[in-house]
């Protein structure tokens, strides 16, 4: 036995950090160890194909063998790799030979809760996180002689000659006692190994094989009112699928393939709506598969929905979900991401790491935007199933952004339209008239509603089509867009439509000077309640309606009121009457002969016009029973 080292100081801190659990995943230790084993395999196949070796390696010979011994409390994990000399095991094992990860901890409190093995790689070390004691035997292929490395954590470790048959590396972990908050015993079970295999390393290119005890009905037992006997028997299993489904060619896999796999992956029963298989190089080498599902998550809308894609590094999972490749507005995106790029080895510099992440992001984001885009084109159907689930969601983007990301996304959008159904904004522009100035709209609770707003006369009567904005984000999202290519957004109960000639906007103010008197009073009346009350232009049949001044609509601020702590958000109301009413000439001469009443027509004219547009008004009692006066008159 040779004497114990220790290992060097870096390390030891490492190593001391680890096994008091800044990681929370202990689970992640068997990919980790199975990670290098493939790495070993992959080193011993390279290094043969370039000297020619004369002991062929064959590829298909390679695997890697899981064994447990419960008893014992023994995992052993064992490959027919490259293998390690002594001075390999000693340099490769004892030394973490930058520490990236170390400084990235020191410097960044945030860390706490980053996947540090998985992103740095301090990848062997993890195996002390569930074991008390790790022994490593191995052979370095074309040598004669077998070593053993033998820690028990951080006081360090020893290195000595050992018996192994041939080249490859066996790892036995001695399994920590369970604690009061920390069960070890699963790592144990086969029952978990199998699910960490599949979760982790399902795409591990060997073989992981663990021979596995099965009970087996005995012949002629269990049938003609026999009791069931059964034997036990070992099957030698392969726990891995080994070839990833987005590794494969396009041709080779059908809709019912990629839909099959998102289904087991992402425990959902119904297809997804699209698929997004992409294989990319250049800045970024990745491939993905990415998914739209039918129906948003059960908690999509809840706090607890978290967005994110799986991160792959060359086939082994290291993130479950990765929420920086993704933006808000494509949270409802499921899938996953591969890259070589990311290594899953110890760290390559941490800063270039995440830039690289980063441009993954933005290319998986851009390819996301003309998947979207090509369906919109080639299924519409399909596209306004999809946007009437997670279209809030793309409107919400442009709205948090304050509109910048409006370039990218205003293609995406699409809103009901009096023309019936939906359009998308470029359409709408298209059939736009040539003396047509704006892109109008009107809101509301729902399209009938809006169909029957006073407010949306004039811009019908000019037969121009007007989007009807019926989800609540909506006006908010066009308000941050402003234009499109120049062309303004526009109210139907905007103060200035754009519709009116000169003379007749000459002619209405002229009418509203000759009764100052009047409006002056109206106004005072409803003081409080409304900015204003004008002649409107844009009635042509209906007696009054609702508009508003300032950048607060009446249907924005029904929105605000309706969320916590939005009671304040008041829109500048302007009531609106009709110049060529009848009730106008009443009240004209109601003012002259009879105040009183003048005044309470101002309140009743005020409910009325709040009535149409959906708002609540303040005392319907009052108001109906005033009805009912004038109605005995
Ligand atoms: P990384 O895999 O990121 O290099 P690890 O801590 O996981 O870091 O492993 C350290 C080194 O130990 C590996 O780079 C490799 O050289 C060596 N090693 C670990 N496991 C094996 C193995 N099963 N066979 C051969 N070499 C191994
Ligand atoms: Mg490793």
């Amino acid at each position: 036995m040779s004497e114990t080292k220790e290992f060097k100081a870096e390390s030891k801190r490492l190593l001391e950090m680890m096994i008091n659990s800044i990681y929370t995943h202990k689970e992640i230790f068997l990919r980790e160890l199975i990670s290098n084993a493939s790495d070993a395999m992959d080193k011993l196949y390279f290094k043969s194909m370039q000297d020619n070796s004369a002991e062929a390696v064959t590829r298909s010979d390679m695997a890697i063998t899981l064994e447990l011994d419960k008893d014992a409390r023994k995992l052993t994990i064992s490959d027919n790799g490259i293998g390690m000399t002594a001075e390999e095991l000693e340099n490769n094992l004892g030394t973490i030979a930058q520490s990236g990860s170390f400084a990235f901890k020191k410097d960044n409190e945030k860390a706490e809760d980053v996947d540090i093995i998985g992103q740095f790689g301090v990848g062997f070390y993890s195996a002390f996180m569930v074991a008390k004691r790790v022994t490593v035997i191995s052979k370095a292929f074309g040598t004669d002689t077998a070593f053993m490395w033998q820690s028990e954590g951080v006081d360090g470790y020893t290195v000595s000659e050992a018996e192994k048959d041939s080249h490859g590396t066996v790892i036995t972990l001695e399994i920590k006692d369970n604690t009061e908050d920390e069960n070890y015993d699963e790592f144990l079970t086969p029952y978990k190994i199998k699910e960490l295999v599949k979760k982790y390393s399902d795409y591990i290119r060997y073989p992981i094989k663990m021979d596995v005890e099965h009970e087996k009905l005995r012949e002629g037992t269990g049938t003609d009112g026999k009791e069931p006997e059964y034997d036990k028997e070992i099957v030698t299993e392969t726990l891995n699928s080994q070839i990833p489904i987005w590794k494969k060619a396009k041709s080779e896999l059908k809709d019912e393939d990629y839909n099959q796999f998102y289904k087991d992956k992402f425990y959902d029963y119904t297809d997804p709506l699209l698929h997004i298989h992409s294989k990319t190089e250049g800045t970024a080498t990745y491939s993905a598969l990415l998914y739209i599902p039918e129906k948003a998550p059960y908690d999509y809308y809840s706090k607890n929905f978290e967005k994110g894609l799986q991160l792959y590094s060359s086939g082994v999972m290291i993130m479950e979900k990765c929420a920086d490749l993704l933006p808000d507005y494509f949270s409802f995106v499921r899938g996953l991401v591969d890259s070589e790029d990311l290594s899953l080895n110890i760290s390559r510099e941490m800063l270039q790491h995440d830039r690289q992440l980063k441009i993954i992001a933005k290319s998986i984001e851009k390819s996301i935007k003309n998947e979207l885009k090509k369906l919109q084109k080639n299924d519409r159907e399909k596209y306004e199933k999809f946007f009437e689930t997670f279209g809030t969601q793309i409107k919400y983007g442009i709205y948090e952004s304050y509109g910048m990301n409006k370039a990218d996304l205003q293609d995406l959008l699409m809103f009901k339209t009096s023309n019936g159904g939906v359009t998308t904004l470029e359409e709408y522009v298209s059939r736009m008239k040539e003396e047509q100035k704006y892109i109008y709209f009107a809101s509301g609770s729902s399209v009938s509603r809006i169909e029957s707003l006073p407010q949306t006369e004039l811009v019908r009567d000019k037969g121009f089509e007007i989007l009807y904005l019926t989800d609540h984000v909506d006006e908010f999202c066009l308000q941050m867009m402003h234009d499109l290519d120049g062309k303004e957004y526009k109210s139907v109960s905007a103060d200035d439509l754009g519709l009116e000639t000169e003379e007749e906007k000459e002619e209405i103010k002229k009418e509203q000077e000759d009764n100052k008197d009047l409006f002056d009073f109206l106004t005072e009346k409803l003081s409080g309640k409304v900015k204003a009350v004008k002649l409107s232009q844009r009635l042509k049949n209906h007696p009054v309606c609702i508009t508003s001044e300032g950048a607060l609509s009446v249907e924005m601020e029904k929105v605000l009121s309706a969320m916590p702590n939005g009671e304040g958000a008041k829109a500048e109301k302007i009531l609106e009457i009709n110049p060529n009413h009848a009730i106008f000439g009443k009240l004209k001469s109601l003012y002259e002969n009879d105040k009183e009443t003048a005044g309470e027509y101002a309140d009743i004219l005020y409910s009325q016009a709040l009535l149409i547009e959906g708002m609540p008004i303040e005392n319907p009692v009052e108001f109906s029973n005033k009805i009912c006066e004038i109605m005995a008159k």
